[in-house]
Parts: C-alpha cells; sequence; structure tokens
C-alpha cells in the first residue's frame, strides 16, 4: 500500500489570476524540503500538492520527517498522511480495511466524509462515506460512529487519477507562501516577542533578514550565541536567514555620559530604528518589523512608539502589537523558539536601564538629549561595526 502527503492549499486558492506565481514559491519551497528529507516527488494539481515517495526504499520514518517539513510550509490550511488506490469501490474499502486501523487505534468515535472531484464516480459522495463508515465499523474494534462529534474524522477522495483514504487531517501552517510579498528586516532581540513577530510576517509571505544590535562588553558571546540560535529555528520555517550585527556600545556609553537618563531607552531605540532603516535600504528590505505590543514595557506605549517610529521610512510592522504576553508566549511555544528565547542572558536593551523610564516623552525634549552628543557620528561608527553571519536552513 502507497502512502502520500496531502498538502491543501490555504488563501492561494483565492489569488485568481495571480494563483501561478503563488503556487510556484509553494513548489520550490516543497521541493526544497523533498530534498532535503530524499526519496520524494513533489507535484500539484486541484489546490493540492501531493508529496509522494519515489520508490520502497521511504521509510515510515521519511514519511513522518516529510510530513513535519510539509507542517512548517506556509500557505498549506491542512496536512494529512493517505493511503492511495485505483478509483473503484472494491479498492477503497480494501485499503481503508488495510490502511485505517493504525489510524484509528484508540479511537472511539469518528465520522467519514467523501469528496469526488471526479463527477464522473458512479456513487454519489454520502454513498461512498455510507459504505466506507460499513468497512471501518466491520474492521476497527469498539468504535462508534459519531457525526457531531467524532474523536477522527476519515475522508476519502475521488480525484483526479486515484482515490485516497486518510484520517486525522490537520491544520497546516496557514499564511501565503514564502518570498511573495518580498523580503523585510526583523528587529531581532534575544526576547520572546521578536523571533514570534518574525514568524508571523514570514507567515504574510516576507522573506526575513534579520538585525541585531549587540553591546559588547556590556553584552556577552552568549548572548550573541543566544540570538543566532532563535534565528537557526526561525530558518525551519523562513528558510536562509542572513542576521547583520550592529554594535550600539559606544553610542550606550555616550548616552550614559551625556544624556538624561530617564530617556536612556528611548534615545537608544531611536538609533536602533534609524539604523535599522538604513541596513533594510541596504539589503533590499522594504519594511521593518519588530516584536513591540502596546504598553507591554515603557519604550512601547503609544508616545513612546511615536517618538521612535518616525526614525524609519519604512512601514514598521509590530505583529505582536495587539497581543497580550501570554498569547505571544503561545506562539513562540507553538514555533519552538521559547525555550531558547527565555535563556537568561542580557541584551542591550536592559544594558544601563532607566530606573524611571519616560512613558509618555514629548519629541522635543527627546530631540534636546540628542542635541548634548554628536549623534551623526555615532551613527557612523555604528553603521562601520556591521558584520555579517549567515544562519542556513537544515543546519541545526
Ligand atoms: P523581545 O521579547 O522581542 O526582546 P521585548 O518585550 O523585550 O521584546 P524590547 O526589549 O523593548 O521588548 O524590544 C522591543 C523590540 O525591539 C523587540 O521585539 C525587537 O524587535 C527590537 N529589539 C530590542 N532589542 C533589540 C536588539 N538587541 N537587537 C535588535 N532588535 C532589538
Ligand atoms: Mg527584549
Amino acid at each position: 500500500m502507497k502512502e502520500v502527503i496531502l498538502c491543501k492549499y490555504g488563501e492561494i486558492i483565492l489569488k485568481g489570476s495571480n494563483k501561478g506565481k503563488f503556487e510556484a514559491a509553494l513548489m520550490r519551497e516543497m521541493k526544497k524540503r523533498a530534498k532535503y528529507v530524499g526519496g520524494f516527488t513533489v507535484r500539484y494539481n486541484q489546490s493540492t500538492v501531493y508529496v509522494e515517495p519515489e520508490n520502497d526504499d521511504v521509510t515510515e520514518e521519511d514519511v513522518d520527517e516529510m510530513y513535519a517539513q510539509a507542517k512548517k510550509v506556509f500557505g498549506f490550511a491542512s496536512v494529512t498522511r493517505a493511503a492511495v488506490c485505483e478509483k473503484n469501490m472494491e479498492a477503497i474499502s480494501e485499503t481503508a480495511r488495510e490502511y485505517l486501523p493504525g489510524r484509528l487505534f484508540g479511537k472511539r468515535s469518528f465520522r467519514c466524509e467523501a469528496k469526488r472531484s471526479d463527477k464522473k464516480f458512479p456513487l454519489s459522495s454520502p454513498e461512498i462515506a455510507a459504505q466506507i463508515g460499513g468497512v471501518i465499523l466491520s474492521s476497527v474494534p469498539k468504535i462508534k460512529v459519531d457525526l457531531k462529534n467524532p474523536e477522527i474524522t476519515v475522508r476519502i477522495e475521488i480525484r483526479d487519477k486515484y482515490a485516497y483514504v486518510h484520517a486525522g487531517q490537520e491544520r497546516a501552517a496557514g499564511g501565503i507562501p514564502l518570498g511573495t510579498g518580498g523580503r523585510g528586516l526583523l528587529l531581532l532581540s534575544g526576547g520572546i516577542d521578536s523571533p514570534v513577530a518574525g514568524y508571523m510576517m514570514a507567515k504574510r509571505g516576507l522573506y526575513i533578514e534579520a538585525l541585531h544590535f549587540e553591546s559588547f562588553p556590556y553584552t556577552s558571546e552568549r548572548a550573541r550565541e543566544k540570538v543566532l540560535q532563535l534565528g537557526r529555528e526561525l530558518t525551519e520555517y523562513c528558510g536562509r536567514i542572513r542576521v547583520h550585527i550592529i554594535s550600539l556600545t559606544h553610542i550606550q556609553e555616550e548616552l550614559r555620559d551625556n544624556c538624561e537618563e530617564d530617556y536612556f531607552t528611548l534615545l537608544l531605540r531611536r538609533f536602533m530604528m534609524e539604523l535599522a532603516d538604513r541596513c533594510a535600504k541596504e539589503e533590499d528590505c522594504k519594511c521593518l518589523i519588530t516584536g513591540e505590543s502596546l504598553g507591554q514595557v515603557a519604550s512601547q506605549t503609544l508616545a513612546a512608539i511615536n517618538v521612535t517610529d518616525c526614525m524609519s521610512t519604512l512601514p514598521v510592522f509590530r505583529p505582536c502589537i495587539g497581543l497580550d504576553k501570554e498569547e505571544i508566549v503561545e506562539r513562540a511555544r507553538e514555533i519552538g523558539t521559547f525555550n531558547t528565547a527565555i535563556l537568561p542572558y542580557e541584551d542591550c536593551c536592559t544594558v544601563f536601564t532607566p530606573r524611571h523610564p519616560r512613558t509618555q516623552p514629548e519629541l522635543e525634549k527627546v530631540e534636546a538629549q540628542e542635541a548634548l552628543i554628536d549623534r551623526a557620528a555615532l551613527l557612523e561608527e555604528a553603521w562601520e561595526s556591521r558584520y555579517t553571519v549567515t544562519l542556513h536552513q537544515f543546519e541545526q
């Protein structure tokens, strides 16, 4: 019996005459992953990508790995493993009898649905469902039919060339395919929020490039390594990520020595936004992405965001802006960045933190503080410190 993976399109279905571009991006992503796992071919038809083993050498573990990869591809609404057979009721019943007991093991209730994209198939969908439901009842011990609230749904799909039998279709990553929206520069700290923000924008089709600010020796080698590890974890979804690293050490020392403490963070963040804007332009990124959430900390009040946002000429996307910390944590756990993000290393934003940061800053006062330092020279010096680390996918 042959088992394949069916990946069904999400929003791409709505793309009309643009659909080809989205399908091409989806196929590029799937082929890259199939090549990594090895032994699978990838094709698409009728809003579904079919991932099929090339031969009998493909093991159960390979299918597991390929399935896990498919779940990380943006653009699919659902994925499922399915058994393939000829398009006749005898073959479908036989396949159901052989394949489904394993898939339904331990389940107490099921529902069977059928769908025909081949309308010439002699039985109607309800007839197919009823017949295969009967097969399941006779081959899976103790299981019951529950149409309203089943533990698992079995699906029979009559498609172009073959019939597919599957159970336990899962939600996939959703979103739209990577790269179809252009490129964004993620301000990546070592915290919980920014990796989630990067993930959320990659999900909307952006290739992610990252920028990290450090403040060596106030921030450590281990803090940098933690950020790179977060970046690596994101590559599982986003593909290759180039991380640009800029040193803010001298800027922070100058702020400490010359400016009013209450303004430290805001002044620093204005430098960060301006450097990020410059970096984005150099790297052909058309937006900045941050992990800010409104009101979460002093620098994320509306007034604070107003005095930092204006330092960028590009749109700044803050996908976490309306999420509570709890919700961001939940997402970080889901995408697998949480455990790294909570490692206790310092960030440049936590070096020289003011005891009473301004939460309602006025732009004139902020600018007056900036007049106390040689801002242009400091910017230039920081910019010159920039270096880049490339994180490749499948490298962990
Ligand atoms: P995070 O959990 O992402 O660190 P946070 O809640 O700690 O966020 P801040 O430290 O105020 O909040 O940072 C807000 C945003 O600014 C971050 O989400 C990130 O996008 C950016 N940022 C903060 N520190 C850095 C840094 N060292 N390098 C690059 N970007 C940073
Ligand atoms: Mg932080």
